[in-house]
């Protein structure tokens, strides 16, 4: 009998706590659930829920669930989701049948977890920059400009009164078996609150953590930080950069990219991994082989993703002959990169731009309208960084 394949089979449940700046817990980055809050919740109460539970049993079965659309969404316009992405981080094969994914979960004792292993918190929104595809909750700036544009869905509220909260939850998720602890801003490095938790973790704890910083790269890292990052059994250093020099400052806005030099060229000497973290848009795809030859030739780990909210910066909303143009460019690209993954990456990429037909005018429209309000207010043109749409930009 041909045996039954388990196209949605997913790690995250089994071993995550994502905690979103908003308080909200969640299972990965990619789902959306509002009913379990720290303020009310701990992220050991969320793990041990209900819905968590039915959620492992069901993607243990296979069940195509509607909470995680935007793995579906990545795999079907041929796109390596998150989902594939985490289940081979941990070795866990994808497509395979579901009794395969039940032997697994017990054999790597991640069935009766008490505790997520993997824990992902937001501390407050801090930031900096204020990055046209980034949103109010994730940035301080960009929640300013939402106001004055007067655009804000949360004009009154505070994000940065989630810190307290959270920090205070940092110390419960903190026990001896945590394997990875992924903390965020805002801008990761400029959260004072941050700097002070991570600096409390014992060194007999933190020496068995793999520690994931996410910045920016415009903040330079402090002696303090150099020890944070030292004390841990690993830590991984995430610097973000969507484009080349001053496509760059266009889109992490207003981002000075002699500062996010600095900080790379630092963090080397410092001998503190770090890796070049890109999120593909229709900002950034036409731009995108610059910045990748700049990274092959610098010999620089990077990998990127396909941004999916909000849906008007996604990259497949270009027109198709735009598209088509950024495919063209990114096929120029020899494909010897530090990070073996990158070749199979962007012929992934190079296929989506020739073969998806996901242009939608209702979203371009909104796209059209966005960057125009933005630029004004910013005293930005994106004409002069993408003159390639010029034709197509709606007034
Ligand atoms: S399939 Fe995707 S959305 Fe669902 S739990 Fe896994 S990573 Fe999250």
């Amino acid at each position: 009998m041909e045996k039954i394949i388990n196209k949605h089979f997913c790690v995250q449940p089994f071993i995550n706590v994502t905690t979103r700046i908003t308080g909200y817990h969640n299972v990965c980055c990619n789902t959306s659930f509002k009913d379990s809050n720290i303020k009310k919740h701990t992220s050991y109460d969320f793990f041990n829920s209900d819905k968590v539970k039915k959620m492992r049993n069901d993607l243990l079965n296979g069940k195509r669930l509607a909470d995680c659309r935007v793995c579906q969404y990545q795999e079907k316009i041929g796109h390596h989701s998150h989902r594939q992405k985490y289940n081979e981080y941990y070795y866990i094969k994808n497509e395979q049948s579901s009794d395969y994914y039940k032997n697994i979960v017990e054999k790597l004792h991640i069935n009766t977890l008490q505790r997520p292993l993997y824990v992902d918190i937001h501390i407050g929104n801090l930031c900096n920059l204020k990055c046209l595809t980034c949103n109010e909750k994730d940035s301080s700036m960009f929640h300013a400009e939402n106001k004055i544009l007067g655009i804000s869905e949360a004009p009154n509220t505070d994000y940065t009164k989630f810190v307290i909260d959270t920090a205070d939850a940092i110390k419960e998720i903190i026990h001896p078996k945590l394997l990875f602890l992924d903390v965020r801003g805002g801008e990761t490095l400029m959260v004072p609150e941050i700097k002070k938790v991570l600096s409390t973790i014992p060194n007999d704890i933190a020496k068995n953590i793999t520690l994931k910083i996410q910045t920016n790269g415009t903040t330079f890292p402090d002696k303090t930080w150099v020890s944070i990052f030292k004390k841990f059994k690993n830590t991984k250093v995430n610097v973000s950069m969507d484009a080349y020099e001053n496509d760059n400052t266009y889109i992490r806005y207003p981002s000075n990219w002699q500062k996010i030099l600095n900080t790379i060229e630092y963090l080397e000497q410092q001998n503190i991994k770090f890796i070049i973290n890109t999120v593909v848009s229709n900002l950034n795809i036409l731009k995108l082989d610059k910045l990748l030859n700049w990274i092959k030739e610098k010999k620089y780990l990077n990998y990127f993703y396909m941004l999916d909210t909000p849906s008007h910066y996604r990259p497949t909303n270009l027109p198709k002959q735009v598209l088509e143009l950024a495919g063209k460019r990114l096929s120029n690209i020899s494909k010897d990169f530090a990070n073996k993954d990158m070749a199979k990456a962007i012929d992934q990429l190079i296929d989506i731009c020739y073969n998806t037909n996901d242009f939608n005018i209702k979203n371009w429209q909104i796209f059209c309208k966005e960057i125009r309000m933005r630029d004004k207010h910013r005293k930005n043109n994106i004409i002069n960084i993408l003159p390639e749409l010029e034709r197509f930009l709606i007034k």
